[in-house]
């Protein structure tokens, strides 16, 4: 497989990906997929979505979980409602994510994500054992599919998430790593998080952002692919160190302005193949 294909974060019916129709305009060759809702996974809405791909031509190479009741509008919202870790939704959103990963492997898809929620720091904290336990369960769900568990990143620190990762100690758990995330939450400057996670990292985001004025108390901004503060380049140089060779996936959360989205990613591909020929030469 070429290194590094160009990848995008697509949705059908739920999640702020693009539509299949920008993935085929823009000539992308795989996608990661935002979970549809329950209504269209089933095996029928599997088929015709696997036809659709072939239509016109992409790899689908994850499908990333989401749920119901989920809001990003600002960090302490997302410690509370987001993922597995909030104890009132955790075993019905578990179920659904079992639920999740089946559909994934109708779709012979080998990898599932989702946002975990917030691991607390503190391995005192009750939490912490809660959730190595409720990621076990779902390594081996997922595991029973021959399925990989990849977490992404940005609401816990690199540190923290090496130490739950090592935790957890299921061999299928691994990490998709959101750089952009990195400075939204204000958990570590992205490339050196990155050098630290790296040996777990087997696939990535490819989105920017901004530091707020107060990193991790309230949110950074995310701005188009090259405006922020990632730096693209050393980017994709430490992820070249780290050995990494999958999809570069360009994410870029403005769902509300579809035109604005899909040329900003048009300009985020042509940035990344620049890159990606300047580094091979
Ligand atoms: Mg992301």
């Amino acid at each position: 497989m070429e290194k590094w294909p160009i990848g995008v974060f697509a949705s059908i019916d739920a999640g702020l990906g693009v539509k299949l129709s920008v993935v085929r305009e823009l000539g992308i060759p795989t996608i990661q997929l935002h979970a549809p809702s329950r209504q269209v996974r089933t095996p029928e809405g599997a088929r015709e979505f696997l036809d659709r791909l072939r239509e016109i031509d992409v790899r689908l190479t994850a499908v990333f979980g989401g749920f119901e009741g989920e809001s990003y509008a600002d960090i302490p919202t997302v410690e509370r409602t987001v993922g597995l870790i909030p104890r009132e939704t955790r075993a019905a959103r578990s179920a659904e994510m079992r639920e999740i990963a089946e559909f994934a492997k109708l779709l012979g898809v080998d990898v599932v994500a989702l946002h975990l929620g917030f691991v607390p720091r503190d391995t005192v904290d009750p939490l912490w054992n809660e959730a190595i336990k409720v990621t076990r369960e779902l390594c081996d769900h997922c595991r029973g599919n021959r399925q990989a568990l990849h977490l992404e990143t940005g609401q816990e620190d690199a540190d923290t998430l090496v130490r739950f990762i090592t935790a957890v100690e299921r061999d299928n758990l691994f990490v998709n790593f959101d750089p952009a995330n990195m400075i939204l939450y204000g958990s570590g400057e992205p490339i050196a998080a990155l050098r630290k996670v790296g040996r777990w990292v087997r696939s990535v985001h490819c989105k920017d952002a901004k530091w707020a004025a107060n990193p991790g108390k309230e949110w950074g901004q995310e701005v188009a692919l090259g405006d922020g503060d990632v730096g693209f380049e050393n980017y994709l140089r430490t992820l070249d160190e780290i050995g990494y060779t999958g999809p570069l996936t360009i994410e870029r959360e403005i769902p509300q302005d579809p035109t604005r989205q899909m040329v900003e990613i048009g300009r985020a591909v042509r940035l990344l193949n620049q890159l990606k020929a300047k580094l091979a030469g």
